[in-house]
């Protein structure tokens, strides 16, 4: 096997192509060149390495294993099969990143980890590293979110972190980004911004991506083991991108294999602000600190987006995907809010799986390529478990499915 820690890409200046780099404050470039000498050392470092392979292991979970939707097989004629992130412990794919950062933080000296959350899984996934290392955590989320992901605001103070509220603009995603790097350039020294997705300045792009790339690296393993063979296609949704490049990275140089990437197109592509589909529909720019396709107005400020899924209602997308778009080694496509209902119940309902509506995106799209006529096999990456989501959900669209109001 490959190493995990091992990719051709992004270059020194962490560019993917013209993607990527970093455009930041000069008292930040600083900062971000000690963290990818730092890390630089710790992809090095055996025991860094072991630490991590022990954590992942007796604390995570893993391996997470793949499990093939028999059910969802026979109904859309195509195996399907996913990849289980969604049983790792904090309930996805954002705890594999959280330790290395911590991990990384720790080695570093730092205090605190600071960080934004969107449908709050990144603040809780970061709060039980910082618990787990022993660090102090402030998380900034929307206040919007905040009412939305309930309960993941309580594990995050019972496990001991900050729950710092964004009160600007949309109040969600973007601006408890906005809120986390004001907080970051004013003491850069002893607090990381442990950030929550394979964007931002270079490193983290390549940082986060590596660390998830073990979803990919197993997988890749398992489903040989499986079926003898590699998976005709690979969906998994895509909001800042870690999950999919996480499962992506171990085939990118497998032709044979047909790599989907997933935005939400929320209410309506039509409408600014009713989606956050960067890909499909926005142009290179640069925001937050790095170059990528981004939703953006004639100004270039970030436009408004939407999506029922907190987690994937960002107007920018990791620098790698930007490239890889370019390149045609991946396909992005769109899944919008009903669709992603839909397929929320459906999985429930036919494999006893809730999954995350972030997750049920991907799990919709595949969905289309098979009613599309792509046969063979589907290996989606199933980000993250739906419990924080069933709420919202039996409340919002509960009645379409037959649940009536529970109280
Ligand atoms: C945060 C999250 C996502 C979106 O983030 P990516 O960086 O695009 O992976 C997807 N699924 C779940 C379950 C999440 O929590």
């Amino acid at each position: 096997m490959k190493n995990s820690f091992d990719h051709p890409m992004p270059n020194a200046d962490g560019y993917f192509g013209e993607f990527g780099g970093s455009f930041i404050p000069p008292e930040l470039e600083v900062i971000m060149k000690e963290i990818n000498a730092a890390y630089q050392t710790c992809r090095q470092d055996p025991a860094f390495l072991e630490e991590l392979a022990r954590l992942y292991k007796h604390f995570v979970g893993r391996p997470s294993p793949i499990f093939h939707a028999e059910n969802l097989s026979k109904k859309y004629g195509v195996d399907i099969f996913l990849k289980r992130e969604d049983l790792n412990h904090t309930g996805a794919h954002k705890i594999n990143h959280c330790l290395g950062e911590a991990l990384l933080a720790k080695k570093m000296g730092k205090k605190k980890l600071i960080a934004e959350t969107g449908a709050g899984q990144h603040g809780v996934a970061l709060a039980t590293a910082a618990a787990l290392v022993g660090l102090e955590c402030d998380i900034y989320m929307g206040e919007v979110d905040i009412a939305k992901e309930h309960p993941n605001v309580v594990r995050m103070r019972i496990l001991g972190a900050n729950v710092i509220p964004a009160t600007h603009g949309r109040k969600t995603l973007k601006e408890a980004v906005d809120a986390a790097f004001e907080a970051y350039l004013k003491d850069p020294i002893t607090q990381i911004y442990a950030i929550g997705s394979v964007v931002g300045p270079h490193p983290f792009p390549m940082m986060v991506r590596d660390f998830q790339s073990i979803i990919g690296n197993e997988a890749r393993v398992q489903i040989q083991e499986m079926t003898g063979r590699l998976p005709d296609h690979l969906v998994a949704c895509v909001g800042g991108g870690s999950n999919a490049m996480g499962l992506f990275t171990a085939f990118l140089d497998d032709d044979g294999v047909e790599i989907h990437g997933v935005e939400p197109a929320g209410r309506s592509l039509q409408e600014v602000g009713e989606h956050a589909a960067t890909l499909t529909l926005g142009r290179p720019g640069v925001m937050h600190g790095f170059k990528s396709y981004m939703l953006q107005d004639d100004l270039g400020e970030p436009q408004e987006v939407y999506s029922v899924a907190s987690g994937l209602d960002y107007p920018s997308v990791g620098p790698q995907h930007s490239f890889l778009k370019d390149a045609g080694r991946v396909q992005y496509g769109t899944a919008d809010d009903k669709a992603a209902i839909d397929a929320f119940f459906e999985l429930s309902r036919l494999e006893g799986i809730i999954p995350a509506i972030e997750s049920s995106h991907a799990v919709a799209y595949a969905f289309q390529l098979a009613q599309q006529g792509k046969r063979g096999s589907i290996l989606i990456n199933l980000s993250g478990r739906g419990d924080k989501d069933i709420d919202f959900v039996v409340e919002k669209y509960g009645k379409d499915y037959g649940i009536e109001s529970l109280v």
